[in-house]
């Protein structure tokens, strides 16, 4: 059963502002009250990286193995009911929303809810730097790191000049077979163009295939994040093939060009995880830019990738 939720109107004066600037992302502006740092070459507002790091962090601390992400849904439910207009859960427990921002292309943005494995009783996260790494047992950075990335391009979407539609699906039971993907609703997914998955380790990754032998996208869907880091001055994000994620399934699945991108975490499953946190931000940063530049136009849907 679908709930369903409409944004009164008296939000809808929250329009995008109007942008002089030409480069990079609202997300790694100055604060007016904040200094600012240089990480990798990115010019990152210190405020804004130290918020993003919290809101991984409260992520991190919530369970939710496969098959029991009732505690990060809610905890999404209750972000997003002040940011999308149309919020539901579908019958297969996946969170789905949709963030519209006038006209052009519809892009999804997917990162998976449930753990590998249950969080070990009364581990402590540990902080160095911008590191973080647990005590005992998986940190769960796969795929929180990719949560927080979602959230953090969602809030600030209508700062942007992006047009179109954003939809966000926060899947279940990814990691015991891409199970949750697989169920999304077929009228959710069908006016999609193109889809961002953030749920692949280390840093700089654009994955446009699985393992080089099942696309995900064309190739120039792949190329257009290059362009979007250029823009954001991270020259070093490359296409790649990788491994299997929910991108799989919207390509292979829906027909939907789609892309999983880094989002800082490495040594996922074992108790050596970690997640660099401005690694991640950077990967926020980086759709943030694509969308801002409209870089994504949906012109790749249904081509003659999908087989090869
Ligand atoms: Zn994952």
């Amino acid at each position: 059963m679908a709930l369903s939720r409409r944004r009164s109107p008296s939000y809808t004066g929250n329009k995008p502002a109007n942008h002089s600037a030409s480069r990079g992302h609202p997300a790694a502006r100055p604060s007016p009250r904040g200094g600012r740092i240089l990480v990798k070459g990115v010019d990152l507002a210190v405020n804004t990286l130290q918020a993003f790091k919290h809101s991984l962090l409260g992520l991190l601390n919530i369970p939710g193995v496969s098959g029991r992400e009732e505690l990060i849904r809610l905890a999404l439910w209750n972000r997003l009911i002040h940011i999308a207009d149309e919020l539901f859960v579908d019958h297969a427990g996946n969170l789905c929303a949709a963030v519209p921002c006038g006209e052009g292309p519809t892009v999804l943005l997917s990162a998976h809810m449930d753990l590998y494995e249950e969080l070990a009783e009364g581990r402590q996260i540990v902080q160095e730097g911008h590191l973080l790494r647990s005590t005992a047992g998986i940190l769960g950075a796969d795929d929180r790191a990719g949560i927080a990335v979602i959230l953090e391009v969602a809030r600030t979407i209508r700062r942007t000049r992006f047009a179109g539609t954003l939809k966000l699906a926060f899947t279940v039971r990814e990691e015991i077979g891409l199970v949750g993907s697989r169920q999304l609703d077929p009228r959710f997914m069908t006016d999609i163009d193109a889809a961002v998955v953030a749920d692949r380790r280390g840093t700089r990754d654009i994955v446009t295939s699985y393992a080089g032998r099942i696309p995900f996208c064309p190739a120039s869907y792949g190329q257009l994040f290059e362009r979007a880091g250029a823009l954001a001055g991270m020259p070093d994000w490359k296409t790649t093939a990788g491994g299997s994620s929910d991108a799989g399934v919207y390509a292979q699945q829906f027909g939907i060009p789609s892309v999983n991108l880094s989002v800082g975490y490495r040594n996922e499953h074992t108790e050596l995880e970690t997640v660099d946190c401005a690694a991640a931000f950077e990967t926020a940063v980086l759709i943030g830019t694509a969308l801002h530049h409209r870089l994504i136009t949906g012109g790749d849907k249904a081509g003659a990738w999908l087989h090869g």
